[in-house]
């Protein structure tokens, strides 16, 4: 039995508690904050409550593998709803349409919507995302990656790096396969959920187009909050302690150089024979243990976005309104080069989720989460590489959330004369909150033909340092961050 220590209790953090705990081993986690959960965050008042993070869960065999390891199933813990459709998209032309989650009614949808034709193209590019899932699933999304996932993925076989098809972004993919320049706006904005630039992401994130018609898209009633509280109760049902308010300020090391503990805040030590951060990795190479080539890696790479979320309490019901809904821009190009400069969008993709679910809302009302993509908080000093917005700047976020609501009002939800109250959550909120480098969602972003490969390794370079969570490898969102849970469990071994 080995003295685990494991840093955060995000979701990875939570999940790798649960695993080694039920393997066997002595788990401490220990958490800055007075929550669990992370970046999975919670809002309430005046009846209303916000899931403040993740409101779209993909993939929920990842979460039914954990249950089912750490002594049984998920669905005896929570009730998981299934979304038909998934999400509503509006243009800017005008045009809606709905992404139903049988793949014909979708299709229907598509040819009826954007015009004949359009339905067959995307089912191409589906078929194309179910090949590169097939090919990535095994070799790269559930094992540790060390010298190059690249590598590894061609000896796979290769027909599955030529689907992969390393070297290409994702804009180009969706160049050769879809004609409709909205259906070209509905995958670039899957290399959001990695926090990158479709126009730089690699081709290889079409995957995530497929694990979502796949798996589908699900919502927890209650919140999904209640995940990140479920997987806490399987960790403590095997004897793992959840410290909160413990800060971790430093990782230590024998003379040797293999981690022996954690300092933490009040000057004491709590030895560890096993140190898992799920600290965001450039927080960890930065800040909490010396590994010059670790903190090289981290700093290479270009943050990923972060968001920025504005709460709404709203009186009244929207008609028509289903549970999450895009609204695109004419220009989504205009976006990301303004995010990725550091600037505000002006005029960018809102995204919002709506939860018809009595947890949310007192009645005949409406919470709505509004969630646009944003630059990385760099404080007055700057970023290393400049590009980050100081959104701690006074009125920033106040004007940005009026403009915001213009915006939406613009493309038809005005609902201005309907709010009771707002809450701006900023990058700097977030970097704060969950120790997240400049509130950055995902770490490092996958901009770059091989970026989505170079994330942390699970097992860092310290001897008895391991790394989960979205920062590392495979990478963010509720099913890899769990994913990596696993990963990193697989390499301590059992008790
Ligand atoms: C606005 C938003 C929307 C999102 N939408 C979705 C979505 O729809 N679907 C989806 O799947 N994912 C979504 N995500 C991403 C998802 O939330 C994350 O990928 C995931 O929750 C990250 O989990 P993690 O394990 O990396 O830990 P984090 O959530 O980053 O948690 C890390 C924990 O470590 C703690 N910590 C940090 N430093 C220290 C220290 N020194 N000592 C002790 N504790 C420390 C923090 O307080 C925190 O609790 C969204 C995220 C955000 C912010």
């Amino acid at each position: 039995m080995a003295r685990v220590v494991v840093i955060g209790a995000g979701v990875g953090g939570l999940a790798a508690a649960a695993r080694l705990a039920a393997a066997g081993h002595d788990v401490t986690v220990c958490e800055q904050s007075s929550r669990i959960g992370g970046k999975l965050g919670w809002y309430e008042r005046d009846g209303y409550g916000f899931d403040t993070g993740p409101s779209l869960l993909t993939m929920p065999g990842v979460f039914e593998d954990l249950f089912a390891a750490t002594g049984g199933p998920l669905r005896a813990e929570l009730d998981l709803r299934r979304l038909d459709p998934i999400a509503s998209y509006r243009f800017a032309d005008g045009t809606t349409l709905a992404a139903h989650a049988d793949d014909d009614t979708f299709a229907a949808e598509l040819d009826e919507r954007l015009g004949a034709g359009a339905g067959s193209d995307w089912r191409r590019l589906a078929d194309r995302a179910a090949r590169v899932f097939d090919a990535a699933e095994g070799p790269f999304l559930s094992s540790p990656v060390r010298a190059g996932g690249l590598a590894r993925l061609a000896w796979a076989s290769p027909g599955d790096i030529a689907a992969v098809a390393p070297g290409r972004s994702l804009r180009g993919l969706g160049r050769s396969y879809l004609r409709d320049p909205r259906l070209r706006m509905m995958l670039d904005r899957y290399a959001t959920y990695s926090g990158s630039d479709p126009r730089r992401a690699p081709a290889a994130l079409v995957s995530v187009v497929h694990a979502e018609r796949r798996f589908g898209g699900w919502y927890v009633p209650g919140g999904l909050r209640r995940l990140g509280e479920a997987i806490a109760r399987r960790a403590e049902d095997h004897g793992a302690r959840v410290l909160l308010d413990t800060p971790v300020l430093r990782v230590t090391r024998t003379p040797g150089g293999r981690v022996d503990g954690v300092r933490l805040a009040d000057g004491s030590q709590l030895p560890a024979d096993i140190v898992v951060a799920n600290v965001d990795a450039a927080a960890l190479y930065g800040q909490l243990v010396d590994d010059r080539r670790g903190r090289r890696r981290v700093q290479r790479a270009t943050r990923s976005m972060s968001g920025f979320v504005l709460l709404l309490a709203l009186s009244g019901r929207t008609p028509g309104l289903g549970h999450h809904t895009v609204t695109f821009p004419a220009d989504y190009d205009g976006e990301f080069d303004a995010v990725f400069a550091g600037r505000l969008a002006d005029d960018p993709a809102v995204y919002l989720a709506v939860p018809a679910d009595p947890a949310c809302a007192p009645p005949d009302s409406e919470a709505w989460f509004v969630l646009v993509n944003a630059a990385p908080h760099a404080p007055a000093a700057g970023r290393p590489d400049g590009r980050g917005l100081d959104w701690d700047q006074p009125g920033l976020a106040d004007g940005y959330a009026r403009h915001i609501l213009d915006v939406l009002a613009a493309r038809g939800l005005d609902v201005r004369s309907r709010l009771r109250w707002y809450k701006t959550i900023t990058p700097a909120d977030l970097a704060r909150r969950t120790g997240s480098v400049g509130g950055s969602i995902y770490g490092g972003s996958s901009n770059g033909a091989r970026a989505a490969f170079l994330r942390p390794p699970n097992a860092a370079r310290v001897p008895g340092l391991f790394l989960v969570g979205g920062s590392a490898h495979p990478g963010g969102g509720l099913p890899l961050v769990v994913l990596s849970a696993g990963i990193v469990a697989g390499l301590v071994g059992a008790a």
